[in-house]
């Protein structure tokens, strides 16, 4: 059950905000969700999404709506 969401006037799945978020392919995304933040570039609104860039990886990634911002929970 995907929900598509646009990032930067594109739609895009959980896995392809995933995918802009790590800057290559992701095995498995979960639903995107609202983050409860605004980007700190812009004040936009951040999109959050859960991926697993690897099968023994999972990441926690931000991507704002409107600009290129993007961060993720990694160390
Ligand atoms: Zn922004």
């Amino acid at each position: 059950m995907a929900e598509n969401r646009v990032v930067q006037g594109r739609m895009v799945t959980a896995r392809a905000l995933a995918e802009l978020i790590e800057g290559e392919d992701v095995m498995e995304a979960e639903a995107i969700e609202d983050a409860d933040r605004d980007c700190p570039e812009c004040g936009g609104d951040v999109l959050e999404v859960g991926y697993m860039p690897s099968v023994t990886a999972f990441v926690t990634g931000w991507k704002c709506q409107d600009c290129d911002w993007k961060e993720t929970d990694r160390e």
